[in-house]
């Protein structure tokens, strides 16, 4: 079906939705949940209410008594959207398996993206657990034209070299080739490429800001970094989204966020994001680390190796530096994190993903650890503010470059059923940094397009009701 007349249908389709009496319906509803308390943060409604779900779409929000075909008793539970990460990487079906469990809906790669998002979307077509998206990113890009060996991250050109302007024009030509073929969104991450001139970003930003699609940004260097993307981006006129604030910002993060208010403040479109733990990941041969062998010996053993979860010394950093894998830094405070997650600016993004039974347990808990940590324990932050950074600000995010979500992050009529039940008394990750792969509790049910994919609490096995998330302008 073309873009345009499904589009058309839509609102079409919602139009009917909000004139007609839903909840007065036959009873024919697919699925019902009943007596929970649904939470909207788009509308503010927080009551309990009967939720009917029909072919995918939320049809009734009620207090009149509905029946359907699968009955959900939510009694003492909170209806919520499902959740939207706009930072994942673990998109393959291990990661989802996770990721749905923390109450994830929509999982999307937006930081360091894809160089080839035809192939990436032909991957996951056929359904996975959670609905899917990526961005086009530079460092895949410039990974290409560069020649880099590395397979996530750069490790040697791509790292260490400085463009030619043919090479900057054929990145330029590939992301704009990327956009074509209905990315979500423009991916940036310069501290993985520091050999990366203000020309080389000015340039993709331009190619970013001509679609009016969003440049998701790990910054290099802290403020300096925040600055370079800010003052980039307003002179380019991209949307701009600076990936975790947290680990971006680390001991300065009040000041990183109130650099972005202040962006904001002059009417600026700039929005972030943050994960609620105090240690990060990444690759050991990234540039992040090219000058590790003049760090003093006490700094190796804040880096934990993940396959084996043991601490680092001088000595194995470069024999692993050389094997190539992902470490874990703990680098932050509390105080940081806490920071992050409870200002009014960040929405709630993983950055994680779960690859053979080990990763951050960011990738199995960061939703749940927000709710049970951060909302019920420390009272940092309100249900409905959590809610709010789950689910419709990042589908605002996105929303105007992808009309499809315009559909989701909402718990109203007309919306897709995609809806995390959880119990707000008993949510909490259970992940830890040596076992990273343990669901949550307290997460019993996971709807993605009206369809169950956690009932009661465990995986249904072979649900696989996800879809791709594109862009407008996709050409297929
Ligand atoms: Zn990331």
């Amino acid at each position: 079906m073309g873009t345009k007349l499904f589009i058309i249908l839509s609102v079409v389709a919602l139009g009917l939705a909000s004139c007609t009496q839903p909840e007065t319906s036959d009873g024919g509803f697919d699925v019902v949940v009943l007596g929970g308390r649904v939470m909207d943060p788009e509308s503010g409604l927080d009551a309990v209410r009967n939720v009917g779900i029909r072919d995918g779409r939320i049809e009734a929000i009620t207090e009149d008594a509905i029946e359907g075909e699968r009955v959900i008793d939510a009694t003492g539970l909170v209806i919520a959207p499902g959740f939207i990460d706009l930072h994942v990487h673990g998109q393959h079906d291990e990661g989802f398996t996770f990721m749905i469990r923390d109450g994830v809906t929509s999982g999307l790669e937006l930081e360091v993206g894809t160089g080839d998002v035809a192939k990436w979307y032909e991957q996951r077509e056929g359904g996975q657990r959670a609905h899917y998206g990526v961005s086009v990113g530079h460092i895949p890009v410039r990974m290409i034209v560069m020649e880099d060996p590395g397979d996530f991250l750069p490790s040697g050109a791509a790292n260490s070299e400085e463009a030619s302007q043919e090479q900057i024009e054929e990145m330029a030509r590939r992301i704009t080739e990327g956009l074509d073929q209905g990315a979500v969104a423009v991916g940036f991450g310069m501290a993985y490429t520091p050999a990366a001139t203000l020309t080389e970003l000015e340039t993709m930003m331009s190619v970013a800001a001509e679609r009016n699609a969003s440049a998701h940004i790990h910054v290099r260097g802290g403020l300096q970094g925040l600055i370079e993307a800010i003052e980039t981006a307003k002179k380019t006129g991209a949307p701009l989204h600076i990936v975790h604030a947290n680990s971006s910002g680390g001991a300065e993060t009040p000041a990183f966020l109130a650099r972005i208010e202040e962006a904001r403040a002059a009417g600026q479109d700039v929005t972030t994001e943050c994960y609620p733990y105090s240690a990060g990941q990444t690759r050991i041969e990234s540039a992040l680390f090219d000058d590790w062998e003049s760090w003093d010996d006490e700094r190796f053993g804040i880096h934990q190796w993940v396959a084996t979860g043991e601490r680092l010394t001088r000595e194995n950093f470069g024999h692993y530096r050389e094997q190539g894998g992902s470490v874990i830094i703990h680098s932050r405070t509390e105080e940081m994190t806490r920071a992050a997650v409870e200002n009014p600016l960040t929405m709630i993004a993983s950055d994680g993903g779960i690859s053979n039974g080990r990763g951050h347990p960011r990738g199995s808990g960061t939703y749940s650890r927000v709710l049970g940590k951060y909302v019920r324990e420390d009272k940092a932050l309100t249900l409905m503010d959590a809610l709010r950074k789950m689910t419709i600000e990042p589908a605002r995010r996105l929303e105007t470059y992808v009309p499809a979500m315009q559909n989701k992050g909402r718990l109203s009529v007309g919306a897709d059923a995609d809806i995390t039940i959880f119990n707000p008394d008993t949510v909490i990750d259970k992940s830890t940094y040596t076992h990273s792969a343990v669901p949550p509790d307290g997460i019993p049910y996971v709807l993605v397009n009206g369809v169950l994919v956690v009932d009661e609490g465990e995986l249904v096995p072979d649900a696989h009701p996800g879809r791709a998330i594109r862009a407008a302008q996709s050409s297929s």
